[in-house]
C-alpha cells in the first residue's frame, strides 16, 4: 500500500459537489474580485477565530508582508523571529528593507524559544533598539510561547505579528488573573497572519490567506494597503499593493471552515495512534526515532484547550534521517523534511553575513526531522504501514 504525505483528494470527495455548486455561482455572478463571497468569509473567520476583524488577502506570505507594511516596518528596522520557519517569514521581513534578529528555537516544541530571546536582545543592543516587531512562528499547528512574547514584547514596546500560517484554530494558554484562558492562533498579538495553501490545515484550491486583528484604525490600515492604499479608488493615500482575496477561493474556504474541528480532531486522533504504534515498536526507547511532544497537552487536559495542537504536520527527529527517508520513498511512504536548511543559512543571505550566525537547535531540526502524513482522511491500517515501514529500516540498524 503507499501512502501519500497529503491526499488532497480524500478531503475533496465529499465536499465536491458543494464546491461546485458555489464555485459556478461566482463564475456566473461575474463578481470575480473582492465582493460579498470575500466579506462572507471574513466574518466567519473572525467569528472562529474570537477577533474584531479578519482581511482576506491573496497568499500567507502577503499577510505578512501587508501586516508589517501596517506596522510601519521599513528600512533599517529589526524584526525578532525564527531562524527555522518557512522561508516567507524572514522574506516578508527583507522585502521592506528590514532585518530579522534571529531566535534559536525550543528543540521540542521547535518554535522561538522566550528564554533566548532574551539572551539575543541583551547581546545586541545595536539591533534592540532598532526592534520596531516581533515575529513568531506557530510552526507545524502549536502555538509558540505568547505569554512570554507577550511580556517582552510590551517590555520592547512592539507589536507581535503573529506567523499563524500552519496554526488556524490552534489555542494558546494565557494566564488571566492566576485563570487559564485559551486563545486561538493569530489572536493574541497585534496582528495573526493565515495562509490558506491547499496544504494548510485550511487549504484552498490555489492561494489565499488572511489577516486577523482587535485593532480597528489596523484594519482599516490593512484594507486600504490592500487596495494599493487607495481610499476612494484612484485616490492613493499610501502605497499598498494588490494584495486581495479572490471570490472562488473564498466560497471554498466558507465550505470548509466548518468542518475544521473535526479535521483538528481527526489529526490528534491520527497522532494519538502513531504514539501508540511507535511506542510498541520500542524505537523511540531505543533512541532511533523522538515523537512530538504537545507542549500544552497537561494544561489542555484540565479542560478547554482541545485545540492545543491542530498538527499540520507530524515531525519526527529520526536517527539517520536521510538514509531513513530515501528508504519511506523506496516503499511507497511520503514523508518531507521541513526544513532542510535554516533561514541564516539560505544562500540568498549570503551577503549579510547570516551563514556566519549559529544557531544550534534549529541547525540540529534542519538536520533530524521528518514529517510523516497526518491528514484527517488517513486510515488507521496507513498509520501502520508507515510505522511498520521505519521499524524494518531500523530492524539491523
Ligand atoms: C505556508 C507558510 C507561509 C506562506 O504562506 P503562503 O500562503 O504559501 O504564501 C508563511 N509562513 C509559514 C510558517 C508557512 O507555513
Amino acid at each position: 500500500m503507499t501512502v501519500p504525505l497529503l491526499d488532497l483528494k480524500a478531503q475533496l470527495a465529499p465536499l465536491r459537489d458543494e464546491i461546485m455548486t458555489a464555485v459556478t455561482e461566482v463564475i456566473d455572478s461575474t463578481t470575480y474580485i473582492m465582493g460579498p463571497k470575500v466579506e462572507v468569509l471574513e466574518r466567519q473567520v473572525a467569528e472562529y477565530c474570537g477577533v474584531r476583524h479578519a482581511i482576506g488577502v491573496s497568499s500567507g506570505t502577503d499577510a505578512l508582508l501587508l501586516a508589517l507594511m501596517a506596522v510601519d516596518v521599513g528600512p533599517g528596522d529589526v524584526v525578532l523571529t525564527t531562524p527555522y520557519t518557512f522561508f516567507a517569514t524572514m522574506g516578508s521581513i527583507l522585502r521592506l528593507g528590514a532585518r530579522p534578529l534571529f531566535v534559536d528555537i525550543d528543540p521540542v516544541s521547535y518554535n522561538m524559544d522566550p528564554r533566548q530571546a532574551e539572551v539575543v536582545l541583551t547581546a545586541n543592543p545595536e539591533a534592540a533598539a532598532k526592534l520596531k516587531a516581533i515575529m513568531p512562528v506557530h510552526l507545524y499547528g502549536q502555538c509558540a510561547d505568547m505569554a512570554a512574547l507577550a511580556q517582552l514584547a510590551a517590555r520592547y514596546g512592539v507589536p507581535v505579528i503573529e506567523d499563524a500560517a500552519q496554526a488556524i484554530g490552534a489555542v494558546c494558554p494565557l494566564d488571566e488573573k492566576g485563570k487559564t484562558v485559551w486563545q486561538r492562533a493569530g489572536s493574541m498579538g497585534t496582528a495573526g497572519c493565515f495562509s490558506f495553501f491547499p496544504s494548510k490545515n485550511l487549504g484552498g484550491i490555489g492561494d489565499g490567506g488572511m489577516i486577523v486583528t482587535n485593532d480597528s484604525a489596523l484594519a482599516e490600515k490593512m484594507r486600504i494597503l490592500r487596495v494599493h492604499g487607495s481610499a476612494p479608488k484612484y485616490y492613493h493615500r499610501l502605497i499598498g499593493g494588490n494584495f486581495r482575496l479572490d471570490p472562488i477561493q473564498a466560497v471554498v474556504l466558507g465550505i470548509k471552515l466548518p468542518h475544521l474541528p473535526a479535521w483538528h480532531q481527526a489529526r490528534r486522533d491520527n497522532a494519538a495512534r502513531y504514539q501508540r504504534l511507535f511506542t510498541e515498536t520500542g524505537l523511540p526507547a531505543r533512541g532511533a526515532v523522538t515523537l512530538p511532544r504537545a507542549v500544552y497537552a497537561a494544561a489542555a487536559h484540565q479542560g478547554g484547550g482541545a485545540d492545543h495542537h491542530i498538527y499540520n504536520q507530524f515531525v519526527i527527529r529520526a536517527r539517520n534521517r536521510d538514509g531513513l527517508i530515501k528508504h519511506l520513498h523506496g516503499s511507497g511512504i511520503g514523508a518531507e523534511i521541513y526544513y532542510p536548511v535554516p533561514l541564516h543559512q539560505q544562500e540568498c543571505v549570503a551577503h549579510l553575513g547570516y551563514h556566519r550566525l549559529s544557531f544550534p537547535e534549529a541547525e540540529r531540526a534542519a538536520r533530524e526531522t521528518l514529517a510523516l502524513p497526518i491528514y484527517p482522511e488517513l486510515t488507521g491500517a496507513m498509520q501502520q504501514e508507515v510505522v511498520a515501514a521505519i521499524a524494518a529500516y531500523y530492524r539491523d540498524r
